[in-house]
């Protein structure tokens, strides 16, 4: 008996007992019927299997657009609380002037219409597995089937308990790991900012796109260099050594940018004085800045927080393999929100939502799933006249035994002329764009 069932049951208790039939029920069970809100339905019921998705970053868009292609037959609705898409993956490009804000913004309107799903412009407020609902800010709409989709947060505990301050923080000094306001503030910052010290930061942990702060300072050291600014970039790595394509990065902090990037591998924040703006580190050394980009440790959205889809490590609770919600069978989390099973990637997430459309299609016939490895692609621009771009690609292998993932990564072999532009990462994200909007 689910909890609609319950309620139902519960009413009629409550009316035997008005009318006072109470003495057959020893123990009406009344007590459900304060908690249940009168919550209208945004979408009626329909005939169909319905699949809702919720949050229309890479994984959701892939997984609405695959799920409706695999299965036509079936009711898709994408769930998204942004009025337009902005894609993180290039904006660091755009950061510096070198590419203009259309490309990175689609519209997901074009995305519903063409691969015949239904986009809903709403946020999602909370989830009833029991009765399989979800409740937006807009009404209710009942599924068969619910792909979580809802991305990342920040963590800025590691850095204070007071959620006042840490808002503070992500407004003077947003990371831009997340949405398209942060972006555009770091970009006012960098054209705004004529000399002194500009202080970013790398954090440890799977957060998201290991090249991004990288490839940050090695663009803004270009453009301040162009510009002839006075400008030094103060780059605090919480990681002992660069992350990812350690040896071109270090030469290029070494011995291309050694005049504008300072470098601090194995370094951590402790705290953030934003009075005398300063960063105090954990071995009680202060670096003081005119202006910064700040990047707390990331985690799984809030809303799985607030449905308790969380284990005690504050990850998704989920089964690694299928994706599978571990306590209720037809729900699901893929992308960024997912375990830390993956690189927290664009392209990771819209593999991995082709994967899982597939696998709710054989789930609804009753039929067995091999499961597939998702692709993760990765760049790091490293210069913008001629473009240079290095990349990465690979998959994912289960270690039974340790019951995680390991990551089978290789270099992408290119052949690109010297004094030409590296067009891989653009043809790379055209391409993405592509198979998630048209
Ligand atoms: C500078 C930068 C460079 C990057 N470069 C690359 C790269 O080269 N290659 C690559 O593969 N990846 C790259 N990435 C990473 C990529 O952007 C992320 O991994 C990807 O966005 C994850 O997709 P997602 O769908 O899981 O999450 P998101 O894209 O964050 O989407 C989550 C969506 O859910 C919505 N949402 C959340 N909560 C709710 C709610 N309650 N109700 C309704 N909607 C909700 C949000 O609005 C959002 O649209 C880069 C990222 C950055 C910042």
């Amino acid at each position: 008996m689910n909890r609609r069932e319950l309620l139902k049951l519960s009413a009629i208790s409550s009316v035997l007992l008005l009318s006072g039939c109470t003495k057959i029920i020893p123990k009406p069970i009344i007590h459900f019927i304060e908690i249940e809100p009168d919550v209208k339905l945004l979408m009626p019921d329909s005939q169909q299997e319905r699949v809702v998705v919720v949050g229309g970053g890479w994984a959701g868009l892939s997984m609405a657009k695959n799920m409706k292609k695999n299965a036509p037959h079936m009711d898709v609705i994408l769930l998204e609380q942004r009025s337009q898409f902005f894609s993180l993956p290039t904006s660091n490009l755009w950061l510096v002037g070198a590419i203009d804000m259309e490309y990175l913004i689609r519209d997901y309107l074009q995305a519903a219409r063409e691969n015949s799903y239904t986009y809903i412009n709403t946020t999602v407020i909370d989830v009833d597995r029991d009765d399989q609902q979800v409740i937006t800010s807009h009404g209710a709409i009942d599924y068969d089937y619910l792909v979580l989709a809802p991305g990342i947060e920040y963590d800025y505990s590691e850095w204070t308990s007071d959620s006042r301050f840490a808002r503070e923080l992500q407004t003077l000094y947003p990371a831009g790991f997340l949405s398209s306001s942060e972006v555009l503030s770091i970009r006012n910052k960098i054209f705004d900012f004529q000399k002194g010290v500009f202080l970013m930061n790398v954090p440890s942990g799977n957060y998201r796109c290991w090249s991004a702060p990288y490839e940050r300072a090695i663009l803004m050291a270009d453009f301040f260099k162009k510009e002839a600014r006075n400008v030094k970039i103060i780059l605090i790595d919480e990681n002992q050594e660069i992350r990812v394509h350690k040896k071109e990065i270090e030469r290029l902090f070494k011995k291309e940018y050694s005049d504008i990037i300072e470098y601090y591998a194995d370094t951590k924040i402790q705290t953030v004085d934003i009075k005398d703006k300063k960063i105090i580190t954990t071995d009680s050394v202060e670096f003081k800045f005119d202006d910064a980009v700040l990047y707390p440790k990331v985690k799984s959205s809030a809303l799985l927080e607030k449905i308790e889809l969380i284990d005690e490590n504050g990850e998704a609770n989920m089964n690694p393999l299928t994706n599978e919600d571990l306590e209720y069978d037809n729900v699901f989390v893929i992308g960024d929100a997912r375990r830390m099973n993956f690189n927290r990637l664009g392209s990771t997430a819209l593999s991995e939502a082709k994967e899982l459309s597939q696998r709710i299609v054989s789930k609804s016939m009753k039929k067995e799933h091999v499961w597939k490895s998702p692709q993760s692609i990765s760049f790091c621009t490293i210069g913008i006249e001629p473009l240079r771009v290095l990349s990465t690609q690979g998959e994912y292998k289960y270690d039974f035994l340790k019951h995680r993932f390991n990551f089978l990564e290789k270099d992408i072999k290119k052949i690109v002329k010297k004094g030409e532009d590296d067009n891989s990462l653009y043809e790379w994200a055209t391409q993405s764009f592509n198979e998630l909007f048209s």
